[in-house]
């Protein structure tokens, strides 16, 4: 079994990058990926032998139609199986943001980066002055995250009291996002597409079935589009997606040639890590492998 899909301390999950490593090998996993939101920082500090195969992987977010989409990107020209790697024609392994060869999209992702924190540090001025929430950008920062996250700021009106449920966070949100429009431009999907090609990555559209489209997730037109603007496969396994979900997006990618992945997604944050909860055959990792072999070849 393989899971290509797990969130470290990196981004949004509750495990380490070692934590996820040593589940994965309690539950005798063959591969894994580490997919955190925005950022490479979990291949950091891989250790150099991680006992089992680690796909190289990201999720970033992305805009389509006003609507929220997140793209997996995997292998990045990175040689999973000691293909030479696109950039300096070596075969020797490249597991380091460092290396130059992923500049494109490290670039890519400090950009982000700074906008996220630009559209944090500005819900912060305006809970504290328009609404009289005393909450600070760097007393987010403070606060043992390793990233202040508007999940995180949720949190806190929560624990204060600012906000009674999750639906009262929302319609926070709501005031907020209408001052936010225009003033700090999501990264629409074409961007997240364009660099993922340049940094040689197969692309496949996470979770399509609980994408927020028009509350059925991903439809076949949509699919269709996807894959017109260059994207390669569906994540057809996912822990949200129903039985009937995972049938559909499989038949969508057979019928449209798309690739099929599949993973947990998990966080990692509940009482059981729920990495591995998602029955993913190493054979996907096989047709992956192939299919980033046709593509950049
Ligand atoms: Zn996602
Ligand atoms: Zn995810």
């Amino acid at each position: 079994m393989i899971d290509l899909h797990i969130h470290t301390t990196c981004s949004d999950g509750a495990f380490t990058v070692q934590q996820v490593i040593d589940r994965s090998k309690e539950l005798a996993l063959k591969a894994i990926s580490i997919t955190d939101h925005d950022t490479l920082d979990g291949y950091r500090d891989l250790p150099a032998d991680p006992g089992l195969e680690i796909v190289p992987g990201i999720e970033l977010s992305t805009f389509y139609g006003g609507k929220l989409v997140h793209l997996l990107g995997y292998f990045f020209g990175v040689h999973v199986s000691r293909v030479p790697c696109a950039v300096c024609q070596s075969d020797k392994e490249h597991r380091t943001q460092d290396t130059g060869h992923w500049k494109g999209l490290t670039d890519y992702l400090i950009k982000v980066r700074k906008r996220n924190q630009d559209v944090l540090k500005h819900i912060c001025d305006h809970l504290r002055e328009e609404e009289g929430i005393p909450v600070t950008y760097e007393e987010l920062l403070k606060k043992g995250a390793v990233r202040p996250t508007l999940a995180l700021l949720a949190l806190r009106l929560l624990s204060r009291g600012y906000a009674k449920d999750w639906r009262e966070v929302g319609a926070v949100w709501g005031r907020i996002h209408r001052e936010l429009e225009g003033k700090y431009p999501p990264p629409a999907i074409e961007a997240g597409i364009k660099v993922l090609k340049e940094a040689r990555a197969l692309i496949v559209v996470a979770h399509p079935g609980s994408l927020p489209m028009n509350g059925k997730g991903l439809a076949e037109d949509g699919v269709v589009e996807l894959k017109e603007m260059g994207v390669h496969g569906l994540e057809v396994y996912h822990k949200r997606h129903k039985p009937e979900d995972s049938v559909f997006y499989k038949s969508l990618a057979k019928k449209h040639q798309l690739a099929v992945s599949g993973g947990s997604d998990a966080h990692c944050r509940g009482k059981e890590p729920e990495i591995g909860c998602v029955s993913v055959e190493d054979g996907v990792l096989d047709l992956l492998r192939q299919r980033f072999a046709q593509i950049y070849g």
